[in-house]
């Protein structure tokens, strides 16, 4: 080895040792008759002295040395006279006898420190760089820690982790694909996985029993803040499993990768139904670190002459603690808030309950004082507190009203990145339409069992059947989703014909699962986590771009090497692309 320690681990217990160090030099102090140097590597920064007076030729060479030069380092480890509490090294430094420059480097584009001048798109075009940066570098670790506890469990459960192959079939389902010319066979295509979804059922026909992979997936989607194309899964599967079974087992997992990784522990999760969480929260990732729910205000407003609430279908209303005195000001601005084209919401109507009791709300020439004290009684307002209320179409006014029920959670402080509260949300809907199609799509996906007791629903009623699908939901963020799948031949078949194939089309996509599913398939369901996204709500980050070692921007380019590229015409020749 060219060192005997890292630059994280010495101490005052080392103090009088002669070492060898190796890194690189983050930043240099020059005080005349001394000169500072830290020196950087994976396991942190020691201080190094150079003495003018005792090696005044070193301490000369020192100061000529660059930022992010490679350096080997001998020295004795000395107490430090002005300790510094935010090293773990800060005790300590060493009085440098020798050094050697293993590598100069060029000065870099931006500053390697906790905090650095570096834009996004430079710090991605030289991610190299900016994963020497500790916030980045402790990201990555911790995505190894996440990973390494996650198959100790997994593993300790009696899962085996299967690969599965990358270069598949394209599928209709789902998002779009990325599909890989086939030279040897012109003018076909593979296409990169979005999920080992019918593989990893496919090794529960082939017995494995018990699955789990650590997996790399792919969707072509248009990218919206802070998706990549390529992405992790934890993506698992079992056999002769009830959902119980497996909410159960993954419970256990997520439970153990917070104690293991956070040194939290989360409890017993809750459950609630899709019906529930759309309902209470407007979506089907509530956030439950605050209440604040939705109440439908319906049959409290209507018929008064009051045409907005009148002609709607649905008046919903949420009641913010202690905002009663927002400012005329604050509420233009919340009700410009709702205007905007992502919510598309007309206006915004408030009833304030003053401190002193008194109500008083926007429409007050439609309700008077007795109404407004039915209205607070129905959203349990308090005095002090201030009741939004949203209406229109349905769906639009309920996902308004979430997204401003979180957007007050975020003003009044509710939302505490190291506070968890993790849930599992379970009664999907089999089936949602789509207006764009016209035609039922499935809302996990085609290979999720409809619940046993709304299977006569199928035929004329869709839209009600549920499925035994279920999602885990983590301060308002969904880490994972899975179902119970379907393991029999006919009611896969009356699956797909729902979807809209033809027995031909299912046959020609699927015939492979269908086929293997008369060879005796048992029953089985899994499940998959999103990791970079469970991993950056481990390291309470907004962004899953830091968890991700070499991330793509928001075009979906890599600017590091430049990608997508066009190839050469030979290239596309040989490929039989023109
Ligand atoms: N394959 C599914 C997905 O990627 C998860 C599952 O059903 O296990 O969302």
């Amino acid at each position: 080895m060219l060192r005997t320690h890292t630059c994280g681990e010495l101490s005052l217990r080392d103090v009088d040792k002669k070492v060898t160090l190796c890194g690189w030099l983050q930043r240099s102090r020059d005080l005349g008759g001394m000169t500072f140097v830290d020196l950087r590597d994976r396991y942190g920064i020691t201080q190094l002295v150079f003495n003018m007076e005792t090696l005044p030729h070193l301490c000369e060479a020192a100061r000529k040395l660059g930022r992010e030069y490679v350096l080997q380092v001998e020295g004795v480890v000395a107490e430090r006279s002005s300790k510094n509490a935010k090293l773990s090294t800060g005790d300590i430094e060493i009085l440098v006898s020798s050094f050697v420059v293993l590598n100069e480097a060029a000065l870099p584009p931006f500053t390697i420190e906790e905090n650095t001048d570096g834009g996004d798109d430079l710090r991605m075009k030289y991610r190299y760089l900016d994963i020497r940066r500790a916030p980045v570098r402790e990201a990555l670790l911790l995505r190894a820690r996440v990973a390494a506890a996650a198959r100790n469990y997994l593993t300790r459960e009696g899962f085996v982790e299967v690969e599965t192959p990358v270069l598949i079939k394209s599928t209709p389902e789902g998002a779009r694909d990325f599909v890989v010319p086939s030279r040897m066979n012109q003018g076909e295509f593979y296409a990169l996985p979005q999920s080992p979804q019918t593989f990893k059922q496919l090794l529960m026909v082939a017995g494995m029993d018990k699955y789990y992979q650590i997996v790399k997936c792919f969707r072509d989607e248009d990218l919206r803040a802070d998706r990549q194309p390529e992405f992790t899964q934890i993506d698992c599967e079992m056999s002769f499993v009830t959902q119980e079974d497996i909410l159960n087992t993954f419970e256990g997992m997520i439970r153990q990768l917070f104690q293991d990784v956070k040194g939290v522990d989360i409890g017993t999760l809750p459950r609630m139904t899709y019906a529930d969480a759309m309902e209470h929260y407007g979506n089907d990732k509530p956030d439950i670190r605050f209440g604040m729910q939705l109440k439908d205000l319906g049959p409290l407003v209507k018929g008064k002459d009051f045409k907005v609430f009148d002609d709607a279908e649905l008046v919903v209303a949420i009641s913010v603690k202690g905002a009663a005195e927002y400012t005329r000001k604050q509420l233009d601005e919340l009700t410009e808030w709702v205007k905007r084209p992502q919510l598309g919401m007309t206006g915004l109507v408030y009833a304030r309950y003053g401190s002193d009791g008194s109500m008083k709300s926007s429409v007050d020439k439609f309700y008077g004082p007795e109404e407004l004290a039915k209205w607070m009684s129905h959203c349990d307002a308090a005095p002090g507190d201030l009741v939004l209320i949203l209406a229109g179409n349905e769906g639009k006014t309920r996902k308004a009203m979430s997204e401003l029920r979180l957007e007050m959670g975020d003003r009044l402080g509710l939302r505490d990145k190291n506070t968890f509260n993790c849930l599992w949300v379970v009664d999907f809907p089999l089936l949602e339409w789509s207006e764009e199609t016209a035609r039922w799509h499935a809302m996990h996906h085609p290979f999720t069992s409809p619940k046993p007791e709304d299977f006569n629903l199928l035929e004329n009623d869709p839209g009600k059947v549920r499925a035994n699908a279920y999602d885990m939901v983590i301060n308002g963020v969904e880490v994972g989703g899975g179902s119970i799948r379907i393991h029999d031949k006919t009611v896969q078949q009356q699956m797909f014909s729902l979807l809209g194939f033809s027995a031909d089309e299912a046959q020609a996509q699927f015939g492979f699962l269908m086929n293997a599913f008369e060879f005796g398939a048992p029953p089985h369901g899994g499940i998959a986590f999103g990791f970079d996204r469970l991993c950056s709500l481990f390291g309470g980050a907004d962004s899953i771009r830091d968890y991700i070692a070499f991330p793509k921007n928001n075009s979906g380019r890599d600017v590091m090497i430049d990608s997508p590229s066009p190839i050469s015409a030979e290239q596309k020749k040989e490929l039989g692309l023109h």
